[in-house]
């Protein structure tokens, strides 16, 4: 425990929270798959940021959490590989059945936000699927796109959606598909998404799932309406906070 509050400290990390993870300093310890491996190494990405190697083995360990980290600090990858990861996990244990609902949502502030996230789990996942893991489907739900585009993911079935918020709630009051399966929720820039006034429909999203779920926040900042947002919406959550060097 002492050498794990030692890699921290190293990283300008502080968790608080009960039975905090290791941290992970490289992706090889994280036992990822080949083909995620391969990924980084396409994308140029040697070692863990201090927010993915702390959040990651989070994440992989089931438990809600809350992360803080400055803008270009990688969070994508430290939400996004573990849903990857859980989708996978979840076509395994019980193979996909046409209609169903994702096992795991990342809802964004904005059409770019979410694009980007989800060309990048495309990316990770057609790698997978390649590399002789079974296909996990992602939907990207935002305004400004016809459905139509993505309407052979709509009529197979999707493990994974990424989305802005006021386009999701849509789809789900209109019933084209049902979070019933849904045990895996990112928010990402919640201080944006709540400064936009997305507060309520992300709300409304929740009452949306009818399992429990691992719910994650990630935000640049904290403020005292994210605090009790994230209280009401998360369950004893781990929270990771990263400094900037030499902050
Ligand atoms: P944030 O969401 O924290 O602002 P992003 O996830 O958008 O940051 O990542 C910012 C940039 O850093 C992206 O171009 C991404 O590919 C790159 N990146 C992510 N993780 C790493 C890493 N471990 N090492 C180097 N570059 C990384
Ligand atoms: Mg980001």
């Amino acid at each position: 425990e002492e050498e794990h509050e030692a890699v921290r400290e190293k990283f300008h990390i502080l968790t608080s929270g009960d039975d905090v993870p290791p941290p992970i300093p490289t992706f090889k310890d994280m036992k990822l798959p080949k083909p995620l491996l391969e990924y980084l190494k396409k994308k140029k990405i040697e070692a863990p940021t201090p927010i993915q190697l702390q959040g990651i083995p989070v994440a992989f360990s089931g438990r809600d959490m809350i992360g803080i980290a400055f803008t270009g600090s990688g969070k994508t990858l430290a939400f996004s590989l573990p849903l990857l990861m859980f989708a996978l996990e979840e076509e395994k244990r019980m193979p996909f059945v046409q209609g169903e609902g994702p096992v795991g949502i990342i809802i964004c502030p904005s059409r770019e936000l979410a694009r980007q996230t989800y060309e990048g789990l495309q990316e990770m996942a057609r790698l997978m699927e390649q590399g002789g893991y079974p296909q996990v489907r992602a939907l990207l739900c935002i305004g400004g796109i016809n459905m139509s585009e993505q309407g052979q993911t709509l009529s197979q079935g999707f493990h994974m959606v990424v989305a802005t918020p006021g386009r999701l709630q849509d789809m789900l009051e209109k019933r084209k598909f049902t979070l019933a399966q849904c045990k895996y929720l990112c928010m990402d820039e919640a201080d944006r998404m709540i400064d936009m006034g997305f507060e309520e429909d992300v709300r409304n999203i929740l009452s949306f799932f009818k399992t429990q779920r691992q719910t994650l926040l990630f935000s640049a900042t904290m403020p005292k309406r994210i605090q009790d947002f994230a209280q009401s919406a998360l369950v004893q959550p781990i929270l990771v906070n990263v400094g900037r060097a030499g902050a």
